[in-house]
C-alpha cells in the first residue's frame, strides 16, 4: 500500500463563490480540501461549492461504487455549507457520508443544518437524498475515523468554528479556515492559543486563513479572519512544516495573493519557519509516510 497521503484544493476562497479572469489561477469555489490514501475512504475538510467538483472526481474514478467517506465541517457559514447539495455521490442509493461538525446552542446539527437544507431554500432535506448522510456533533474532542486520528478544537472566529487535527497513518494536517487573530477576547493580536498549538504542533501541512493583508485586517477585524503574517506566526510557533495560505479574500485577484504568497516566504524565511505555499483550486499536496517502514509494515 502506498504510504502517502494525497490532499487535493477543491475550493479555496473564502466567503462566498466568485467567477472572472482576475481569479483564475486561484480559483473562486469555497472552502473544500480533500485527504485520500488509496484502499481507505476519504476525509474532507469543508462541504463549500468546491465539494461539487470532489464529487465529480469521486463519480469519475469509481462510478458504481458508492461513496463512503467522511466530511470535518469547520462551521456553518455559507462558504462552508454549500456545496453538499450538489454533491453527486449522495445522490446515489448505498452511499454514506458522516459529517462531524460545531455543536450548536439552537439545536443538534442535524436540526440545525436540515434548517438551511429544506424548502423553500432546496427541493429537499438532507434525509430526503438517495444515500445516507449523518451529522455528528463535535466540540474539544478527540476521535477515530478509520485509522485516522481526529482532533477538533474551539477556535476563533464569528459563532461557533472548529479547527481540525488528522494523525494519518505518520502524517498529520491542520485545517483552521476561518481563523481571527486577537478576536473577542482583549489578546495581543499575535497571541496563539493554546488549543491551536495543539492542532498545529509539528503538522506537515498547515491549512490557515490567510484572508486579509495588514492593512485589511485594521477595517475588519470584527470579521474573525487573520492576516497572512499572523498564519505565518502561527506556522513558525507551532512547528508546522508547511503553510497553505487559505480562505483567499473575494476581492483579491491572482497578482494579489502571488503578492501576499511574497510576503509571506519573506516573513517566514525571517524567522526560520514553515515552508508557505498558497492554496489553489487543483492544486496537490503529496505528504509520504514518515514512519520507519517496519512500522508501515504493520498497517
Ligand atoms: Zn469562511
Ligand atoms: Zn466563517
Amino acid at each position: 500500500m502506498s504510504g502517502e497521503l494525497t490532499v487535493t484544493f477543491y475550493g479555496v476562497r473564502g466567503s462566498t463563490p466568485c467567477d472572472g479572469d482576475y481569479l483564475a489561477r486561484y480559483g473562486g469555489n469555497t472552502s473544500c480540501v480533500s485527504m485520500e490514501r488509496p484502499g481507505q475512504d476519504p476525509i474532507v475538510f469543508d462541504l463549500g461549492t468546491g465539494l461539487r467538483n470532489f464529487g465529480a472526481s469521486v463519480m469519475d474514478s469509481s462510478p458504481t461504487a458508492p461513496f463512503r467517506g467522511s466530511m470535518l465541517l469547520s462551521h456553518l457559514h455559507w462558504d462552508h455549507v454549500q456545496g453538499l447539495p450538489f454533491f453527486v455521490p449522495l445522490h446515489e442509493p448505498g452511499a454514506r457520508v458522516d459529517v462531524y461538525g460545531p455543536r450548536q446552542t439552537e439545536g443538534s446539527l442535524d436540526e440545525v443544518f436540515t434548517g438551511l437544507m429544506r424548502p423553500p431554500y432546496f427541493p429537499i432535506r438532507p434525509d430526503q437524498l438517495e444515500g445516507a448522510v449523518s451529522f455528528q456533533d463535535a466540540g474539544d474532542d478527540d476521535f477515530a475515523i478509520g485509522e485516522a486520528k481526529v482532533r477538533s478544537r474551539w477556535i476563533r472566529h464569528v459563532g461557533p468554528t472548529l479547527g481540525y487535527r488528522v494523525e494519518w497513518q505518520g502524517v498529520a494536517v491542520a485545517y483552521l479556515s476561518d481563523h481571527g487573530q486577537g478576536y473577542g477576547m482583549g489578546l495581543p493580536d499575535d497571541h496563539v492559543p493554546d488549543e491551536v498549538l495543539e492542532l498545529c504542533d509539528g503538522v506537515d501541512l498547515l491549512i490557515h486563513d490567510a484572508q486579509h493583508t495588514p492593512e485589511e485586517f485594521a477595517q475588519k477585524r470584527h470579521w474573525g479572519h487573520c492576516t497572512v503574517d499572523y498564519a505565518v506566526h502561527v506556522a513558525r510557533e507551532a512547528g508546522s512544516k508547511t503553510l497553505a495560505m487559505f480562505h483567499h479574500d473575494p476581492s483579491h485577484g491572482d497578482a494579489e495573493v502571488d503578492a501576499m504568497l511574497r510576503d509571506a516566504r519573506d516573513a517566514s524565511a525571517r524567522v526560520n519557519g514553515a515552508e508557505v505555499v498558497a492554496a489553489a483550486e487543483g492544486m496537490v499536496v503529496r505528504l509520504p509516510d514518515h514512519r520507519p517502514s517496519h512500522l508501515r509494515s504493520l498497517q
